[in-house]
């Protein structure tokens, strides 16, 4: 007996770097947003539990604007980073001082309502996933 705990897994060849579509079983890239044989796109098996741009955006958040620049969303991503934060900093500077601190708490809403936001946004940087048949 030689090969007593062999892994099992060695009949997925090369596991890491593909990954099989779900909907018809083509092997796809790992990271492919859309399978070249069917219809099949990531969005639509994913979103329920977040992809991992999803952390990543929310990450890139700490600067407000940057996770939707990440996602794709650059126009939105701008306006809070240029316009959205300064207002937000400053309307917390502003009431700070009328409110005896509790302006001081816009802030750090304003931090998670743009983590919120970017979390939950459509994530656009696939590259050929709009063309045919949006499905909502
Ligand atoms: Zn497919």
């Amino acid at each position: 007996m030689e090969y007593t705990d062999a892994p099992a897994q060695t009949q997925f060849e090369t596991s890491t770097d593909t990954m099989q579509c779900p909907y018809c079983g083509a092997t796809l890239p790992r990271d492919a947003q859309a399978c070249t044989q069917c219809d099949w796109t990531r969005d639509q098996t994913e979103t329920a539990e977040g992809k991992a741009s999803d952390a990543v955006a929310v990450m890139l958040s700490v600067i407000p604007g940057l996770g939707h620049i990440y996602k794709g969303h650059r126009l939105i991503g701008a306006l809070i980073m240029f316009i959205g934060t300064p207002m937000a900093i400053a309307i917390a500077a502003i009431t700070f001082t009328f409110t005896a601190g509790f302006g001081g708490l816009l802030l750090p809403l304003w931090w998670f309502g743009v983590m919120f936001h970017v979390w939950g946004i459509d994530d656009r940087i696939a590259p050929n996933v709009r063309d045919e048949g949006e499905q909502y």
